[in-house]
């Protein structure tokens, strides 16, 4: 989890780090701080990766409890969430075998975009402002949905969960070049499905022979990937192009979003199923 998500729980909450240090001394209520402080998470990377409820709501369960079990002998070389999206990434996998021969899902008004549309919904007071927010995370949820699963994974860890690339590279077991190559390639997907909903009045055309490939150009200097010559081309071209600077601008309001999709409330049936595994976890240490 990232400061600024730290931050938001209040100036004086422990540290993911102290919570961490604390639980692995046997301390269960800094423990169960952590896992109710990772819940959310766990289950909207679930949901994006199973594409239902109830796969990620046993994707979560299953996670917490294998961080209960095996968080004393937590060597901390890696980080708390690097950790846990791995587990919650094999248990994704194993969910993803098993229905591999499953119907395909229904869409429906439950599905999960609903839920993070209705969450962004309540932090805006303006119902004009409300019903456009709730629009681009419903859209943004599908856009995310439709991509493959490797590009979603990359995406859903780099720009929704806010992890580091190496981070996202370590739980994947796979190059941070690879990592950012499936980065450049979601986004830019996300960015062109988004189109419609954030391209209000369309932008004028490229220049065909002129416009560089510039949403994977962007995204490769939003990772301080290009360099300054290349980048000093770029600027020029935006400056003289409002084709471009549009797509730009765009592709930076589709990662502002993605940032600021809020967690979906974890369901209560849920949470007090998880508080009970944990205390039988624990019962049994
Ligand atoms: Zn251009």
């Amino acid at each position: 989890m990232d400061a600024d998500r730290s931050a938001a729980a209040g100036v004086t909450a422990p540290t993911d780090d102290d919570l961490l240090a604390a639980a692995r001394r046997g301390d269960n209520a800094a423990l169960g701080t952590l896992l109710v402080r990772y819940q959310p998470h766990v289950y909207r990377f679930g949901l994006r990766m199973c594409g239902n409820a109830e796969d990620a709501g046993d994707v979560t369960q299953e996670s917490l409890f294998a961080m209960a079990r095996s968080v004393r002998s937590f060597r901390g070389e890696s980080s708390i969430s690097t950790w846990l999206y791995t587990i919650a990434r094999r248990f994704c996998m194993r969910k993803r075998r098993r229905s591999r021969f499953a119907p395909a899902r229904e869409e429906s008004l439950d599905a999960p975009g609903a839920e993070a549309a209705l969450a962004l919904a309540d932090r805006s007071p303006d119902p004009e402002q409300t019903t456009a927010n709730e629009q681009l995370a419903a859209a943004l949820t599908r856009a995310i949905d439709a991509l493959d699963p490797a590009q979603r994974e990359v995406l859903v860890l780099r720009d929704v969960e806010g992890l580091t690339a190496p981070e996202v590279a370590a739980i994947l077991d796979i190059s941070v070049d690879a990592v950012k190559s499936r980065l450049h390639r979601g986004r830019v997907a996300v960015r062109t499905a988004l189109a419609p909903t954030l391209d209000r009045s369309s932008l004028p055309a490229p220049r065909e022979s002129v416009c560089p490939d510039v949403l994977t150009l962007f995204s490769q200097h939003l990772e301080g990937d290009i360099d300054p010559r290349a980048c000093a081309t770029m600027e020029a071209h935006l400056a003289a192009c409002p084709h471009c600077r549009g797509v730009c601008d765009s592709l930076k309001r589709t990662l502002a979003v993605c940032r600021q999709l809020p967690a979906p409330q974890v369901p209560a049936s849920l949470a007090a199923s998880i508080r009970d595994g944990i205390q039988k976890v624990l019962n049994q240490q």
